[in-house]
């Protein structure tokens, strides 16, 4: 079996990897990057993105009060000035999707980590 790289650390792995699909639309601009990960640390991007989990279970509200917590800094977004949307692959899982706010202020998590070795994708 190949050696993978993780995101985090960063390490190399065996086994099964996951992929992760963080976009930061800011009004007109988008960021859009990837990472792989092991089983290990695809558990810490799950654990992050928990609350913010859109599917037909939970639906994107608004309203909902866990909707007004920035992922980076957990404290409550008054405005909506950035959106965080992920798209997850988690070893051996189907797709997950989730949708955050950010303060304007506010990058990405750091549990969503952005290097060099993970290129913003066009578009
Ligand atoms: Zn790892
Ligand atoms: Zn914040």
């Amino acid at each position: 079996m190949a050696l993978l790289p993780c995101v985090f650390g960063p390490h190399h792995f065996r086994g099964k990897s996951g992929s992760v699909y963080p976009a930061i639309i800011d009004r007109s601009e988008n960021t859009r990057w990837k990472f792989r990960v092991c089983d290990k640390h695809g558990q810490v991007v799950q654990e992050g993105l928990k609350d913010f989990e859109v599917s037909d279970e939970n639906p994107v509200t608004i309203e909902a009060e866990s909707r007004w917590v920035c992922p980076s800094c957990l404290n409550i977004v008054q405005d909506l000035y950035k959106s965080l949307y992920v798209t997850a692959y988690y070893p051996g899982q189907e797709r997950r999707d989730y949708w955050a706010k950010l303060h304007q202020n506010c990058g990405a998590p750091a549990w969503l980590p952005y290097t060099e070795a993970s290129p913003p994708l066009p578009g």
